[in-house]
């Protein structure tokens, strides 16, 4: 088992598998010039399934592909199918635009969950928060994955000023549809124009739902980070992610593996441990896991208090959303 001094059980592993993406959502990818990380640099597929087999080896027991973007990475299916041997649960999180070309793949590995990713339900909005014009086809694609009966789950970053004024039309669209909407609190990584007054929070979320609907809150999974409620009647549900204003770390069971492949036992952590170099120089890999994540901070990776107006986001270390994996 992958234990932290704080007894906490690691069995949940998300891995990046690019930094590539083919949208340039502004809270994640901090510059239109941004450079990817050149192939050579990145885990390859064999090196992610043999990383994968050594976490499964120590308990892990569910695996999360994530990115950038998961799905324009060329090898996507191979590494999808590779992984769907191991005895875990695997999913995914994308931004929706491609799953069209993989439905076939996601049910040939029995992927039957996946967080797509849509912060409004506006074509304009999209485009100013992506600055791509992809709305379309990734509604498109939802329906898609209602219709082979998918559970989706929709990650929704809510910032104040932005698409706040939205959350209702989300809860709306649960009435009829089964769509399982998780607002996410706006979190501070390097380079994204994070400020505390953009951040809305839990709270303020429940506010504004609650002028509209009557809601009850729905059982926790052990280890969920989302605060799960539905309202009555309705065929979808909604949840809160409320890093920043009521972090769930207490409970954290997750280990993250960058794309270039170093181990980050936080997401918020700024030290990183390089699995990848040790895999190809034929170093032992386990020794580096036990004590990466054994030096794992209590907290928010030990860089801020949980009173999120004291943070300045430029004393934080850490890379991009996008360099992370989220
Ligand atoms: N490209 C995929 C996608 O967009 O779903 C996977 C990677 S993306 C980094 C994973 C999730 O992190 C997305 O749901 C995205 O909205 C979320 N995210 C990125 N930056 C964030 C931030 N600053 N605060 C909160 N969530 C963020
Ligand atoms: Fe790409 Fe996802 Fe980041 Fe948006 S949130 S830029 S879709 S990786």
């Amino acid at each position: 088992m992958i234990i932290d001094e704080f007894n906490r059980i690691h069995n949940y592993l998300r891995i990046s598998i690019t930094d590539n993406c083919n949208l340039r959502c502004f809270y994640c990818m901090p510059e239109e010039d941004y450079e990817f990380t050149p192939t050579s640099r990145l885990m390859q597929a064999h090196e992610i399934e043999a990383l994968a087999k050594i976490f499964v080896s120590q308990g892990v027991n569910k695996i999360r592909l994530t990115g950038g973007e998961p799905l324009v990475r060329k090898d996507a299916a191979a590494i999808i199918l590779a992984l769907s041997k191991l005895p875990v649960t695997l999913t995914l999180t994308t931004n929706g635009t491609r799953l069209h070309e993989f439905t076939g793949i996601l049910e040939e590995a029995n992927v039957r969950s996946l967080n797509i990713s849509l912060d409004t339900l506006k074509a304009e909005k999209f485009q100013l928060v992506t600055r791509r014009n992809q709305f379309d086809q990734v509604m498109k694609n939802i329906e898609l994955l209602l219709k082979k009966d998918f559970h989706v789950k929709l990650n929704v970053v809510v910032m104040s000023g932005l698409n706040d004024n939205e959350i209702n039309d989300f809860i709306e669209w649960t009435k009829f549809t089964p769509v399982h909407v998780r607002f996410i609190e706006f979190m501070p990584f390097s380079g994204n124009r994070w400020t505390s007054n953009k951040v809305f929070t839990m709270q303020q979320m429940l506010d504004v739902i609650e002028e509209k609907y009557s809601f009850i809150r729905l059982k926790d999974e052990v280890h969920d980070t989302a605060k799960k409620y539905m309202v009555p009647g309705h065929a979808g549900t909604f949840a809160i992610i409320s890093t920043m204003s009521a972090n769930f770390c207490g409970d954290c069971n997750r280990i993250r593996l960058t794309a270039d492949g170093k181990m980050k036992n936080c997401l918020f952590s700024k030290d990183e441990i390089d699995l990848l170099t040790a895999l190809r120089e034929g170093r032992e890999i386990l020794p580096l896991i036990h004590s990466g994540i054994q030096k794992k901070a209590k907290e928010l990776g030990g860089q801020f208090t949980p009173d999120f107006e004291l943070i300045h986001a430029e004393d934080i270390h850490n890379r991009s959303m996008i360099t992370i994996g989220g």
